[in-house]
């Protein structure tokens, strides 16, 4: 990796960045980021974006989270330790005995979680894993007063870990989850910047964004695609590798760290199937979303978006006769099906059904296996 790189990487993941506070982070994440864009800005929740090729298209976003799950304060006993409670999904277990820093007003106050020796314990308690409301931190004070003299309630605590290389380009550090992404999408922005100097190259409005307070309900991603509206939205984000011991690869699947992204993709409103239609001539398509019964009617409800298509629910008898009828129901000539079985093999409806099929066609270069070259992942 390019040295500038990876001050860069090791300065964002060591800048804490808890949920709701991220701040310090999004200034380390802006200031590399707009050596590459043309434009920057951030909204008022605190999400940052960086645009390449303004007014190019179609506009695509690349999006990633600069949260990271913490705790914050939430009691203080009369003795000065300080019980935690969760800010995004952090494991109790693996913050015992860690050392943890509280981001309060004044500056960061060092404490450590309070572990129990085994010797100490009542036998029951011995290997139930903890709750968080057990977890308490000692600040180093013996009142509640001198404790309230440097935190208060509510003040963001990170564990103190902070990024280190073990070997080759293999790295550890706090809250990869998601640094590594913004990092990424900051990379690609870098790197979209020096190939789009030749302007033929580069066609799309590129959006770079570090979005914040997604460990808590991804609020801060869908606040950014309300005001950018891309047409293209690619997420960073990390998962879990699986090539390691105890963990069943029948139900994680195969991840192994190095081997490159795995990649999932999200809801379409339509598929091949109207796709399919415009391109073969279909005079109108028609919407069955007045005529749907049932659970479909119930779908379209909750999924308004998807009234272009009709969307099978499943293939139990009773969601096959809802599909019949609300098939029936609709007026149309024909039922162009996209789903992955035959579905004209199950329905019986008086409307003729014809499957349609696609496959992946790589169209020119640079194409997926030019890029994982170029990254050095094949
Ligand atoms: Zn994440």
């Amino acid at each position: 990796m390019r040295d500038v790189s990876l001050n860069f990487l090791r300065t964002l993941v060591n800048t804490p960045s808890p949920v709701g506070h991220e701040v310090r982070g999004q200034r380390v994440w802006l200031d590399y980021a707009k050596q590459y864009a043309d434009e920057t800005f951030s909204d008022a929740y605190g999400n940052c974006v960086a645009v390449l090729n303004k007014g190019g298209s179609p506009r695509l976003m690349l999006a990633a989270h600069a949260d990271e799950i913490a705790m914050a304060v939430n009691f203080i006993t009369d003795d000065g330790y300080i019980y935690v409670r969760k800010m995004g999904g952090i494991d109790a277990a693996i913050t015992k005995a860690q050392r943890v820093i509280i981001h309060a007003r004044e500056g960061a106050v060092k404490g450590v979680v309070g572990n129990v020796a085994p010797h100490l314990m009542k036998e029951e308690k011995e290997h139930k894993p903890p709750k968080i409301y057990e977890i308490f931190v000692d600040i180093g004070v013996n009142s509640r007063k001198d404790a309230e003299k440097v935190v208060r309630i509510g003040d963001p605590i990170t564990l103190s870990d902070e990024f280190d290389l073990l070997r080759n380009d293999l790295a550890v550090a706090r809250a990869f989850d998601n640094r590594i992404g913004t990092f990424a999408v900051a990379e690609a922005l870098r790197l979209l910047h020096s190939a789009g100097r030749d302007k033929t190259k580069l066609q799309a409005e590129v959006c770079a964004v570090s979005n914040v307070q997604d460990e808590i309900g991804l609020l801060g991603a869908r606040q950014i695609a309300y005001s950018l509206k891309p047409d293209i939205a690619l997420v960073v984000d990390v998962t879990h590798a699986t090539d390691y011991p105890t963990v069943n690869k029948p139900q994680h699947g195969d991840v192994r760290i190095g081997k490159g992204p795995t990649l999932t993709h999200g809801g379409m409103e339509y598929g091949a199937a109207y796709i399919a239609a415009q391109r073969f001539g279909a005079a109108e398509v028609v919407s069955a979303v007045n005529h749907a019964v049932g659970s479909i009617k119930e779908t379209y409800k909750k999924y308004p978006n998807s009234r272009k298509v009709l969307p099978a629910m499943g293939y139990g008898p009773k969601q096959i006769r809802e599909l019949e009828e609300t098939i029936d129901a609709t007026p149309c000539d024909l039922v162009l099906s996209g789903t992955p079985i035959d579905l004209s093999r199950v329905l019986k409806t008086k409307k003729p059904v014809v499957h349609v099929r696609y496959e992946l066609d790589e169209i020119g270069h640079p194409n997926l296996e030019d890029v994982l070259r170029d990254w050095s992942f094949i």
